[in-house]
């Protein structure tokens, strides 16, 4: 059976960090940390996952301004607000869930944001750092399995990595990131021709494709790391329950390591998420950065 990547534990570290960073930033600086969260519309995923980042943000006592906008809001109402963010010195992060209505162009709504303030790291300056492995904001899920991936195995060099899954979001700063660690990077998507194969050649796995319980056990080397980053409602019995894109019973049986939905990315995420805001207050007030949030 596969060791257990808590990622609901490790989470909880990281905010006790991030915790302790902000009151020190209070008593010392006077400064508060803050972080804009704008919801437009009613997705109920995008609800549940605004409300936990509020109360979280709360919970390690920065500030939380949220702006819930109806569903038919226009481009450049949406863009005047992210305006008026980007000049409010009391929000450090700025955060527009995705994903936005159809009739909103998402690429310009993000790019919009002060990258200074763009804590989930998907302005294309941050992502541009990146990928030159300059210092950037990080988007935080992939961040999160960075971690996840350190504190187990420490250095990463040289290991044979898998991302499946080549989203703006997840599967390419995850790819950059793993190449940061120099690992040998694959990233494999829908067109991959023999998809067990490929990932069976993996020491490590990401799995983040959006597809229940996709990746079997049989498809995983043995001993190899399976960060499984889906997060899928799926039908059981009268009710629902989640799942990942890894299928857990067969994948524990031949992984070394393996993070569970839920429990496992999810809450790093959000972690990452607060983490970053402390990072962009810090940045934001000529202060030295923590170096014991994001390791
Ligand atoms: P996207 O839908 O944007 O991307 C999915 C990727 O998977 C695409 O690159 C797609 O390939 C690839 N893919 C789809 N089907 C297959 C297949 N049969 N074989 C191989 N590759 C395939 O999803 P996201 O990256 O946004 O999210 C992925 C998963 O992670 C979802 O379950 C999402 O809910 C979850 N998630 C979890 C987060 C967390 O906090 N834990 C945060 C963000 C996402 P192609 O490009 O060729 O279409």
């Amino acid at each position: 059976m596969a060791d257990i990547l808590d990622g609901k534990a490790f989470a909880a570290t990281v905010r006790d960090r991030v915790a302790t960073h902000v009151a020190r930033l209070k008593e010392e600086n006077g400064i508060t940390p803050g972080l804009a969260v704008v919801l437009v519309g009613e997705d109920p995923a995008s609800q549940v996952y605004v409300r936990s980042k509020g109360k979280q943000t709360v919970e390690v006592g920065m500030t939380s301004f949220e702006h819930k906008l109806p569903a038919d809001t226009s481009e450049a109402d949406l863009l005047a607000l992210i305006d008026q963010l980007n000049a409010d010195t009391a929000v450090h992060g700025i955060l527009v869930q995705l994903p936005l209505p159809s009739h909103l162009n998402s690429d310009l709504v993000i790019n919009s944001i002060d990258p200074a303030k763009d804590v989930d790291g998907f302005h294309i300056s941050n992502v541009g750092l990146l990928g030159t492995g300059q210092k950037a904001m990080v988007p935080c899920t992939p961040l999160g399995c960075l971690m996840l991936l350190r504190d187990y195995h420490g250095d990463l060099s040289g290991m044979n990595a898998v991302v499946v899954g080549r989203s703006n979001i997840v599967g390419k700063p995850m790819a950059n990131l793993l190449l940061g660690d120099s690992c040998t990077v694959t990233i494999a998507h829908s067109r991959t021709k023999d998809l067990p194969a490929v990932v069976r050649q993996a020491d490590i796995v990401v799995a983040a494709v959006g597809r229940p319980e996709m990746v079997r056990g049989d498809w995983i080397k043995p001993g190899a790391t399976v960060i499984d980053v889906g997060i899928n409602r799926v039908p059981n019995g009268d009710k629902s329950k989640l799942v990942g894109d890894v299928d857990f019973a067969s994948a524990s049986q031949v992984a070394g390591a393996i993070t569970p939905v839920p429990g496992g990315v999810g809450p790093m995420t959000i972690a990452c998420l607060l983490a970053n805001t402390v990072t962009a207050c810090c940045r934001a007030n000529g202060l030295g950065e923590p170096t014991d949030l994001t390791v």
